[in-house]
C-alpha cells in the first residue's frame, strides 16, 4: 500500500509530540535551502517541512521546486519559527514529480483572476481557488443535508429531454444527425424522424416538469443537477452550463414556498460558516484587499462574513410586484433618469439595475418578490384572481423571485396551476401545444393538488457566499459563449 499518509489539515488539529508520520503534497516554496512549504490541499495552511542542513543532497533539495510533489516522512516537533506552532523534521523526502520551474506558469506571486481563468487547469493550486472550490463542496453537501433532514427525495431528471415548452432560455440541440447533410422531409425542414430519438432533442434547461410528475406522488423532491442555456450574454452572473437545485412540494402554496426557500438559502450559509469557517475567512480577507483598490463609494458596507451573518439573522423583505413598482417609480434614482431602462408602469419586466436598486440601495438585504404580472412569467405559475383593469394591471401569478445583494436574481420560483382548465386555456394563449405536454398535464387530470417549487442556481449562492464577483470563477470549468476549454 502507498497511501498511508495524513491530511494536512488533520496534523494541523494536533499537538507537535514527536509523532512519526507521512505528509504527500506539493511543494509551494523552498527557502534557505531547508524549509519546504508544503500544500496538500485539505488546507490552505501549508506545512513547513524541514530539510536538515547537510542531511539531504543537493540533488535533491534542487528538485524542491514549486508545485513539484513529494511524500516526507518524519518526526512532528514544535516549531521555532513564527507563523507555525509545529514543523515536520523529515527523515526522508521522496520527488514524486518533479516540475519544472522555468516552464510552470503559477509563480508563488498574486495573480488576476482573469490570468488564472486561463489556467483553469491549475489554479485549484492557489489559495483562493482552493478556497472556493472547498467552500462549493460544503455548500453542495448542506444542500443534500438539509433536504434529507426534511424528508425530500432526491429526484434525477433527464438532462436530455424533448420537451421544448420550459421557455426558460435557449437550447443546446442533442442531435447524431450529420451536420453537413442531414434528412429532410418534402417540405426542406430537418426529418428528425431519423434522429437517434426519433425526435428533435434538447439538453434540458430546468427539471421543473419533471419534477412536478415526481412531486405529485412523493411528496416533496428535489433536484441538483446540471441544466444548460445557450444564452448569449456575456454577465458576471451567466454561465451556458450551470447546476441547479429545484425542490418541488406538494400540498404547498406560494407562501409555504417562499418560506422553505427563505430557510434553506439560511441553513446551507449557516452550515458554510459552521464547517468552513477557515476558508472563508480567507476569502474575506482577499475580498477586502480586492476592494481596497475601488474607490470609496463602489466597497461593500460590510465584509463578508459580517454580511453573511447579516443575512442569518434578519428575515428576508418581502413584497409584491406591484408595490416594487411604485417604489422603483417614486425612487430618487428614476426621477433623475439614472436607470438606463426608465420605469415604464405596471406590467414591465424588471431589469436586473432595477432588483439591484431594491436590494443593495432601497432595503439593503434579500427580497422576495412576489405576485408579477402573468404576461411577464412562464405558463405554469398559478393564477391569482386580481386583475384591475381601471388601474391598468392584469392578473398576476403566484411566483416570486428572491433577490441577493451583489448578485441580484438567485431563485426563481412559484406556486403551479393545478387548474386543468385555467392551465388548458393559458397555453392556448402562450401557443404552447397542450398535445405535447399530454404526460404533464395528467398530474392535473389526476388527482391535482396545490404545489409549488423554486430553482436556485448553485453558482449564484456560491458566488454570493464566498464573494467572489464573476460566476466563472465558482465552477471548475466555465462554459460561456467562445470557450469550453479544459
Ligand atoms: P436571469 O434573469 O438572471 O437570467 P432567469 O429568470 O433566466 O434568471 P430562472 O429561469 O428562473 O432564471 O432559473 C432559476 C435560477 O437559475 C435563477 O434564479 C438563477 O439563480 C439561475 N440561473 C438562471 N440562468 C442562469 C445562468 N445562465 N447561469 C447561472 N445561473 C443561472
Ligand atoms: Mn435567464
Amino acid at each position: 500500500m502507498f497511501n498511508k499518509r495524513i491530511k494536512i489539515k488533520e496534523l494541523l488539529a494536533q499537538l507537535p509530540q514527536e509523532q512519526q508520520v507521512t505528509v504527500m503534497g506539493w511543494v509551494r516554496t523552498f527557502r534557505n535551502n531547508q524549509f519546504i512549504a508544503l500544500n496538500d490541499g485539505s488546507t490552505n495552511t501549508n506545512l513547513q517541512v524541514v530539510a536538515q542542513l547537510g542531511k539531504f543532497d543537493e540533488d535533491l533539495l534542487k528538485r524542491l521546486t514549486t508545485s513539484a510533489s513529494i511524500k516526507a516522512t518524519g518526526i512532528v516537533v514544535p516549531s521555532l519559527g513564527k507563523g507555525q506552532k509545529m514543523e515536520l523534521k523529515a527523515d526522508t523526502i521522496e520527488i514524486l514529480g518533479d516540475s519544472d520551474a522555468e516552464v510552470y506558469p503559477l509563480q508563488p506571486k498574486k495573480h488576476s483572476l482573469e490570468f488564472l481563468r486561463e489556467k483553469a487547469h491549475l489554479r485549484f493550486r492557489t489559495n483562493t481557488f482552493a478556497s472556493v472550490f472547498r467552500v462549493r463542496h460544503t455548500l453542495a453537501f448542506a444542500v443534500h443535508k438539509f433536504f434529507n433532514e426534511k424528508g425530500f427525495f432526491y429526484l434525477h431528471t433527464p438532462i436530455i429531454t424533448a420537451s421544448d415548452a420550459e421557455g426558460a432560455g435557449e437550447m443546446f440541440h442533442v442531435t447524431t444527425l450529420p451536420l453537413d447533410n442531414p434528412p429532410k422531409n418534402d417540405d426542406g425542414t430537418i426529418n428528425y424522424k431519423e434522429d437517434f430519438f426519433g425526435k428533435a432533442t434538447n439538453l434540458t434547461v430546468s427539471g421543473q416538469l419533471e419534477g412536478e410528475l415526481g412531486a405529485t406522488a412523493l411528496g416533496d423532491i428535489y433536484t441538483f443537477g446540471p441544466t444548460f442555456r445557450a444564452e448569449n450574454s456575456n454577465t458576471a452572473r451567466h454561465l451556458a452550463e450551470f447546476w441547479m437545485i429545484e425542490p418541488e412540494m406538494a400540498f404547498y402554496d406560494l407562501e409555504d414556498n417562499a418560506n422553505l426557500a427563505e430557510e434553506f438559502i439560511k441553513y446551507i450559509i449557516h452550515y458554510a460558516l459552521e464547517n468552513n469557517r477557515e476558508d472563508l475567512d480567507f476569502l474575506a480577507a482577499r475580498l477586502a484587499d480586492e476592494e481596497k483598490q475601488l474607490p470609496q463609494d463602489k466597497r461593500s458596507e460590510m465584509g463578508l462574513i459580517e454580511k453573511l451573518e447579516f443575512v442569518l439573522n434578519n428575515d428576508f423583505q418581502r413584497l409584491t410586484y406591484t408595490e416594487a413598482i411604485d417604489i422603483l417609480r417614486e425612487s430618487n434614482h428614476n426621477k433623475k433618469k439614472k436607470f438606463q431602462y426608465p420605469i415604464t408602469g405596471w406590467g414591465m419586466d424588471l431589469q436586473s439595475e432595477h432588483e439591484r436598486y431594491l436590494v443593495e440601495k432601497h432595503f439593503k438585504k434579500p427580497v422576495i418578490l412576489m405576485n408579477y404580472p402573468a404576461s411577464i412569467k412562464a405558463f405554469y405559475m398559478r393564477v391569482n384572481d386580481d386583475a384591475n383593469p381601471a388601474e391598468g394591471r392584469g392578473n398576476t401569478v403566484a411566483a416570486m423571485d428572491i433577490l441577493a445583494p451583489g448578485i441580484g436574481e438567485i431563485v426563481g420560483g412559484s406556486q403551479r396551476e393545478a387548474r386543468l382548465d385555467v392551465l388548458l386555456e393559458k397555453m392556448k394563449t402562450m401557443d404552447i401545444p397542450a398535445e405535447e405536454m399530454w404526460w404533464y398535464l395528467d398530474t392535473r387530470r389526476f388527482g391535482t393538488v396545490p404545489h409549488a417549487g423554486f430553482g436556485l442556481g448553485f453558482e449564484r449562492m456560491v458566488q454570493f457566499v464566498t464573494g467572489m464577483g464573476n460566476i466563472r470563477d465558482v465552477i471548475a470549468f466555465p462554459r460561456t459563449p467562445k470557450s469550453a476549454e479544459f
